[in-house]
């Protein structure tokens, strides 16, 4: 059930290691610092922290002059984040709340919503409807949200040496222990193809300008609009390659117009980019189109997971692929 699904859920934000992990994301932990720093947004203004965790980005909008934030943290690292607040010497502007933040009380509305919510695929684990009843609940009309806004982009994959090793393995099996297991590659593929696969891309792999295929503005989205994040891609590829698959990315803004991006262009992240691979590789050239539709939804059996429904269709091909994809603990 989705009450046990939160009890696992808090458990492991209540672990040091996510945070770490986290923490040790300078490129993610940096972007938000700037934009906090450099907006102008949150000096003598009233700010909600969405998932405090260590409590890391409350202690930057009390260093940035915010007149009080509420730090709201589910997980039991609520308890390290008022330590963290103490030893930083704002105790007096930053009050940590344990709890979900759709089941608090505040004393009075904010000016700033400030989080850092987003998953593998920007919506993995769903947060992000949280943060959409928090603005309804908490948000001032004018108020504003850090980011305030997030897009979804996908580009076309070559070079897939890591699916061709892990195929490889099974051929391979052979000469290590003397048993034939050459059999199970046509299922390992079908498994690989199956999920979603987190991984650092190496830019040379991507093999056209990539598509946004969706940019989610915070201060509007509806939680109906998280039943189907999607959108329609049309890329034309640099030139020779052997597609076997596309990788999918996002970015976040902040109010000053800077960014967050998790692309294969950029600073890596703990987030790194995700893939997911076609059935079968199709050969293309300069210029070879290819065009489809992208979609993000929960999952059915876990809502907190994700489902993928990819279709592309390859040139003047008149087949048009579908496949799903299935993101769950095992990223
Ligand atoms: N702000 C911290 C932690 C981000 S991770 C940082 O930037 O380092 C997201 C955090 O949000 C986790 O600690 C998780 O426990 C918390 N969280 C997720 N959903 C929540 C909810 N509905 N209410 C309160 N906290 C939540």
């Amino acid at each position: 059930s989705s009450a046990d699904f939160d009890r696992f859920y808090f458990r492991a934000y209540g672990d040091i290691s996510i945070h770490e992990t986290m923490l040790g994301d300078t490129a993610r932990t940096n972007s938000y610092r700037s934009a906090i720093f450099g907006s102008g947004a949150i000096k003598d203004k009233v700010i909600l922290d969405v998932g405090a965790g260590t409590g890391i980005l409350s202690v930057f909008c009390a260093q940035a002059g915010a007149k009080h934030v509420y730090a709201v943290e589910a997980s039991s690292m609520a308890e390290q984040a008022k330590l963290v607040i103490k030893c930083n010497g704002v105790e007096d502007r930053v009050s940590v709340i344990q709890g979900k933040v759709e089941d608090i009380e505040l004393p009075e509305m904010v000016d700033v919503i400030v989080s850092e919510w987003m998953g593998y695929l920007l919506v993995y684990e769903w947060m992000l409807s949280s943060i959409i009843f928090a603005r309804e609940k908490w948000l001032k009309n004018n108020g504003v949200l850090f980011p305030n806004t997030a897009s979804v982009f996908i580009a076309p994959l070559g070079d897939c040496e890591d699916l061709r090793d892990r195929l490889k393995f099974w051929e391979e099996m052979r000469p290590l222990y003397g048993v034939e297991m050459a059999s199970l590659q046509t299922y390992a593929r079908k498994c690989l193809t199956d999920v979603v696969h987190v991984q650092l891309v190496p830019p040379q792999n991507v093999q056209a300008h990539a598509c946004q295929v969706c940019n989610i503005n915070l201060k509007t989205v509806q939680e109906e609009d998280l039943s189907s994040v999607k959108g329609n891609f049309q890329f034309k590829c640099f030139g020779y390659s052997r597609v076997c698959g596309f990788v999918v990315w996002f970015d976040v803004t902040f109010p000053d117009h800077s960014q967050l991006s998790t692309s294969p262009y950029a600073e890596p992240t703990h987030w790194e980019q995700c893939i997911v691979y076609t059935k079968e590789t199709q050969d293309v050239a300069q210029d070879t189109e290819i065009t489809g539709t992208l979609e993000l939804k929960p999952h059915r059996k876990v809502s907190r997971y994700v489902e993928v429904d990819l279709t592309y269709k390859f040139g003047n091909s008149e087949e048009t692929h579908k496949q799903s994809y299935s993101m769950d603990e095992g990223a």
